[in-house]
């Protein structure tokens, strides 16, 4: 047995794939590296480049390979971009996915797992925010993720297609090996250590009148090894022949932006300056999870929910490669 990993050259997708094949899972990347980086991904895995839109492409995947399951990652998960630029969200992250499906059914693979996020809330009612919260996007971003999950729901009703979609909320940290190299990077980890190591002048911190206690967005950051684990119990509990469901992911703690900052000057020993600037549109002001579910019904317990953790293990990858996965760097070694 097989698992298709969509978007396995990302941040999530790839650390997501070195976990499984840790665990002995045969593990096929489907990935069109519009933003995701073949060095990702080590070279012994089966890798397709490709959409995920490409029925015939995804067809014949599932015909060289014994897939049971789908980890469903690849999508454009930029909010801000997503604001000025809508069509590109839902033509790849709904249009295609709902391709997809299509075709995973049609080749009678049953269970996804499948990557939403916070962003399907919206501007919480309440902290910390459960599943059951009502899901308002305040982005078209979150708007693409939550029509696929609603559209699973009538997928699993129609034929029998199981899902997990797990609502992640701010992914970051880094493995030994892999960590978060996005162009353009938008993210604000990569970011306050970019400007730690003089790549960049300052951080441009994006509103400073939020109902917060430091003005500044609040978030809840999550270690990227802890989101993957979540990933291999979800396939378990699908495996296991268990009921749809949405999970959420996170540690249940918010930071704001210049706590980040703060926490990152400590980390690194380094000067960042900041910039404030107006507000980003889409951006909620506070997103921190009520991940009870997580741990009642997939069994998860996160390793590394310490902020300081998090972003030490994003410094390390990123003094190791500072260019991330760009050509030429250390990652080609990844591939051994
Ligand atoms: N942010 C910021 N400056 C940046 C990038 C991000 O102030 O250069 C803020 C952003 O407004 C949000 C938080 O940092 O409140 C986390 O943003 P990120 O893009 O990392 O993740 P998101 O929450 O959008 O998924």
């Amino acid at each position: 047995m097989a698992i298709l990993v969509t978007g396995g050259a990302g941040y999530i997708g790839s650390v997501t794939t070195e976990l499984l094949r840790a665990r002995g899972e045969q593990v096929v990347v489907l990935d069109n590296l519009f933003r995701g980086h073949r060095a990702a991904v080590a070279a012994e895995v089966p890798f397709y480049q490709g959409d995920i839109g490409n029925r015939e492409l995804v067809k014949r995947i599932a015909q060289e390979h014994d897939i049971d399951a789908c980890i469903h990652f690849a999508a454009l998960a930029y909010v801000g971009e997503s604001v000025s630029q809508p069509e590109l969200y839902y033509e790849n992250n709904l249009e295609q996915g709902i391709r997809l499906l299509g075709a995973l059914l049609a080749a009678g693979i049953q269970r996804v797992v499948f990557s939403s996020t916070c962003a399907t809330y919206g501007e919480p009612q309440r902290i910390p925010i459960d599943e059951g919260h009502p899901q308002l996007p305040t982005n078209p971003y979150g708007w693409s993720k939550l029509f696929v999950e609603r559209i699973m729901v009538d997928y699993d009703r129609a034929h029998n297609l199981k899902f997990v979609a797990l609502r992640y909320f701010n992914a970051s940290g880094a493995t030994p090996e892999r960590g978060e190299h996005h162009e353009p990077e938008t993210h604000l980890i990569p970011l306050v250590l970019k400007t730690a190591q003089g790549e960049i002048e300052q951080v441009t911190v994006f509103g400073s009148d939020y109902p917060t206690t430091d003005g500044t967005c609040v978030r809840d950051y999550i270690h990227v090894a802890d989101l993957a684990a979540a990933h291999a119990l979800s396939l378990e509990y699908l495996r296991s022949g268990n009921a749809s469901t949405a999970i959420n992911l996170g540690n249940g703690q918010g930071y704001s932006v210049l706590e980040v900052v703060e926490a990152a000057r400590q980390i690194t020993g380094r000067e960042i300056a900041v910039e404030m600037q107006g507000r980003r549109p889409g951006d909620p002001s506070h997103l921190v999870a009520d991940a009870s579910r997580a741990r009642s019904v997939l069994g998860w317990q996160p390793q590394q929910s310490d902020l300081a953790a998090i972003i030490g293990s994003a410094w390390e990858w990123h003094s190791k490669y500072p260019q991330g996965y760009a050509e030429g760097s250390k990652s080609d070694r990844r591939r051994a």
